[in-house]
């Protein structure tokens, strides 16, 4: 696909972050020098990369260089802690190691384990080899590979929001998938996309790769601010972005975004964690050019569309499912309820992207997989919600975030949306905390807006005045910002950790 791009708009703009960009000509050559000094080492179909790095042209020309090869690619958070990268580079079985310099030096070399190669995507010197001094000649050519179904195509190690980051195997087909979805998207040559985030999960994926395969230009920033974000948009006249809810929040939040000119755009995407209705309707209100919103997970089972544009009644809902999706609802037994609106249960989604299953973990595999009297796979979400009657999904919260408290299920997301009513409330997130009375009970943790003076009490007596009996608040304290992940999740892990009755 981008070999066909290098011939027929060889000067045309492929990549490009801070001051540097590659045309398609020099993308196609890079990723052919890469993808032939793979092989040199060695590695066939079957054989796995790490990378440790921010975004930028490199990393797309190595990840797309192992593509070539036939290679699988496990693309790790920068944010996480070294012994992770040690554990997740292990677990994927990587023969190399690419870092870039704020990584490299935080992860020590003895941390990454014997026989893994480090090459520094940076080309710096200071102990790692550099990756100029690695790549093959100018002009090398690697020998074309063919590839089944079931290669691995990348090892992405879920957001950990939950839990451990598991390892999830997609096979090569689910590439295939991703770039028949570009087609939706409107994706081709004189398209510019616009990103923001790392490249470690599949939300950047979907991205990157239809961009790539329909000719048009990438636009990284390494890190995002929304001034420099906003800069971007208007210089490079970007016409697609993803980006996470947090990030949506910051540019609505920032005093100057109506002066940028972003009338280029025709679509912006948005996915990975809950995006609230009123934040929609002020992103289509201020931001023209449409608004997609995507649920789904890393593993794949199933996804939902909503287009906010098209149905702008439709905000507190995470739309529809995907055409080829399917996704149905069980109880706590794991039997599958009754397809009515408004029952609610966990999500069970399949589709022709699902996940082959987590690296070595086939327990854990087991316990993700559902089937249905057909005997058909799905994959348990871990989500509960439930359709309204038109069809559309109402997501409530993840089961692991639910609160029982005296018997009752108590959905945070509900009260998170009527905490949000409050003027005093910027940022909220409620979360379960140990109660020797009810087993459990909601606690919240707001941001409060700048500015305002009501104290906590306050704001907890005005909450438990509109809420049951059952819903009121055990406390709510002030938080300068809630803690997230380097993808804008919430780390509602963490919150429960640090609450403390004092
Ligand atoms: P882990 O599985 O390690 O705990 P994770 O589930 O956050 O991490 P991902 O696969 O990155 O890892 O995220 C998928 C989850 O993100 C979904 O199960 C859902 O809870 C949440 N999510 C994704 N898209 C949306 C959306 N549009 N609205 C609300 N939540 C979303
Ligand atoms: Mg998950």
């Amino acid at each position: 696909m981008i070999a066909g791009h290098a011939r027929q708009q060889p000067d045309a703009p492929a990549l490009t972050t801070g001051e540097q960009t590659l045309s398609y000509a020099q993308l196609d050559a890079l990723i052919d020098r890469i993808a032939a000094t793979l092989q040199r080492d060695g590695l066939t179909p079957g054989d796995t990369i790490a990378i440790d790095a921010f975004a930028n042209n490199a990393y797309v020309a190595l990840f797309m260089g192992a593509l070539r090869a036939g290679l699988a690619v496990a693309p790790l958070a920068p944010s996480s802690t070294p012994a992770q990268i040690g554990t997740m580079t292990g677990d994927a079985g990587a023969r190399h190691l690419f870092l870039d310099a704020p990584n490299a030096a935080a992860v020590p070399a003895d941390i990454t384990g014997h026989g893994v190669r480090r090459i520094r995507l940076d080309d710096s010197t200071d102990g790692d080899e550099r990756l100029s001094d690695w790549l093959a000649p100018e002009g090398a050519r690697p020998t074309p590979v063919t590839l089944g179904w079931t290669h691995p195509f990348n090892i992405i190690y879920s957001s950990g929001t939950t839990g451990t980051p598991k390892g999830i195997v997609h096979s090569h087909g689910l590439r295939w998938g991703q770039i028949r979805r570009a087609e939706a998207a409107g994706y081709g040559p004189g398209n510019v996309t616009l990103i923001a985030t790392p490249l470690y999960s599949n939300t950047t994926l979907v991205v990157v790769i239809p961009t790539l395969a329909r000719g048009g230009h990438l636009v990284m920033m390494s890190k995002f601010d929304t001034r420099g974000y906003l800069e971007l948009a208007q210089k490079h006249r970007a016409t697609h972005t993803m980006l996470v809810p947090v990030q949506y929040q910051r540019l609505m939040d920032y005093a100057d975004f109506d002066r940028y000119d972003l009338s280029s755009f025709t679509f912006k995407a948005c996915t990975s964690a809950p995006f609230n209705a009123a934040l929609k309707a002020q992103v289509l209100q201020r931001w023209p050019g449409g608004l997609t919103e995507y649920y789904g997970m890393t593993e794949g089972g199933g996804s939902c569309i909503l287009y906010c544009h098209l149905f702008p009644n439709k905000l507190h809902t995470v739309g529809q499912p995907a055409e080829g999706h399917e996704i149905r609802l069980i109880d706590e037994d794991g039997k599958e309820l009754p397809r009515e609106p408004e029952l609610m249960g966990e999500l069970v989604g399949r589709s022709p992207s699902m996940m082959m299953g987590y690296q070595n973990q086939p327990e854990k595999t087991r316990e993700a997989e559902w089937f249905d009297a057909e005997g058909r796979r799905f994959i348990r979400t871990g989500d509960v919600g439930r359709f309204d009657a038109d069809g559309f999904l109402i997501l409530m919260d993840r089961r692991k975030d639910m609160v029982i408290s005296g018997g009752f299920n108590i959905y945070p997301s509900d009260l998170e949306a009527e905490l949000r009513q409050h003027p005093a409330v910027a940022d909220v997130a409620v979360v379960g905390v140990p109660s020797k009375e009810w087993g459990e009970t909601p606690v919240a943790f707001v941001v409060r807006k700048a500015g305002s003076t009501d104290d906590a009490e306050s704001i907890r007596a005005w909450m438990n005045g509109r809420v049951g009996k059952t819903q009121r608040l055990h406390a709510l304290r002030f938080i300068d910002e809630l803690p997230r992940s380097a993808i804008g999740k919430i780390l509602k892990r963490e919150l429960r950790e640090t609450y403390s009755e004092t």
